[in-house]
């Protein structure tokens, strides 16, 4: 794993560099921001960079023993912790600390890596805190979350926080463009996937993308359309299960754009702009004042995704909105 394999985030990976460079590595790390950007990824490229045995132009070299041991999982000195049925709990954390003080056995460094670190139970995270409060010396902890505030508080004064924003779309077209997928896919991948360049290759390989035409035209013919109709198209939202997620960004990006629309904005400047014209035809039918109330819908089911992601509520309520 080398920090050259993740898109972009280019100033913590300036920073983890300098650091490990001027052996001022900070044994707790908090790696915070979007799902999907790359904040495990970094991760794993920063520990690469710490044990590789030659490691080069702020990069680790990928191809000596430690380094390829960290990308296919074999590092003996690195544990991973993540959420098993929702909670990383205290038994996993009491687990994994004893490995810490023991001297790395490939050396310099050792990790422990608690990815949905926000998934820890109390116990656990006091369980950590503990090792957290006087960290064995050479080992690196990194807690990796998108939301640091559910941490308790005297875990977080603990880490060295660190920042991740959502990805610049070049930069996450040309990592999918390096894996070998087309550039028209990538765009339209990239383009639905709010700096997130997981959620791009996951969408990549979801049905979302390949029926996104017929899925908005329906969509956008509900105006008008029967009570049946409606309901047909919100069961169709909710059952599709891991997609529906995407289904509700994609409705998202196309209110956004019957807004632009009903101002007056032009087709380039529209998130779907090869569907401009049903777009348009719909904003003249439901109005301005409509389409916000529309836009409310998803930003409010947006805002509270995290904790319940009541899609059904808000796909109902939203074609319910239409006129
Ligand atoms: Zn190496």
């Amino acid at each position: 794993m080398r920090f050259a394999d993740v898109a972009g985030h280019e100033a913590v990976k300036e920073l983890l560099v300098r650091a490990a460079d001027r052996e001022r590595v900070p044994h707790a790390c908090l790696f915070h921001g979007p799902e999907g950007v790359g904040k495990r990824t970094i991760a794993l490229a920063f520990l690469s960079y710490l044990v590789c045995r030659d490691r080069a132009d702020g990069d680790s070299c990928g191809r000596c023993v430690p380094c390829r041991q960290v990308s296919d999982g074999t590092f003996v000195d690195l544990a991973v912790l993540q959420p098993e049925k929702g909670y990383v709990k205290i038994d996993a954390v009491r687990d994994a600390m004893p490995r810490l003080y023991y001297q790395p056995l490939v050396g310099p460094w050792k990790c422990l890596l608690i990815d949905d670190a926000h998934a820890m139970t109390l116990e656990a995270a006091n369980a950590a805190l503990k090792t957290l409060e006087e960290p064995p010396s050479s080992t690196l902890f990194v807690l990796v979350t998108p939301t640091p505030d559910v941490l308790p508080r005297t875990v977080l004064s603990r880490c060295f926080a660190v920042p991740f924003g959502p990805v610049a779309a070049a930069d996450t077209v040309r990592l999918l463009v390096g894996r070998g997928v087309e550039e028209e896919a990538a765009r339209a991948a990239t383009a639905r996937a709010r700096g997130s360049p997981g959620r791009a290759i996951r969408l990549l390989d979801s049905p979302v993308l390949a029926e996104r035409e017929d899925f908005v035209k329906g969509f956008l013919a509900l105006a008008g359309a029967s009570a049946e109709e409606r309901m047909r198209f919100a069961d169709g939202v909710a059952s599709s299960k891991d997609d529906a997620e995407d289904l509700m960004d994609l409705l998202e990006s196309v209110v956004q754009d019957v807004l632009l629309a009903a101002a007056g904005a032009p087709d380039a400047g529209l998130r779907n702009p090869d569907l401009a014209e049903p777009i348009r035809e719909f904003a003249g039918r439901v109005g301005q004042d409509r389409a916000v109330r529309l836009a409310d819908v998803l930003l409010e089911w947006d805002a509270n995704r995290r904790y319940s992601p009541a899609i059904r509520v808000a796909v109902d309520r939203l074609v319910l909105e239409i006129p």
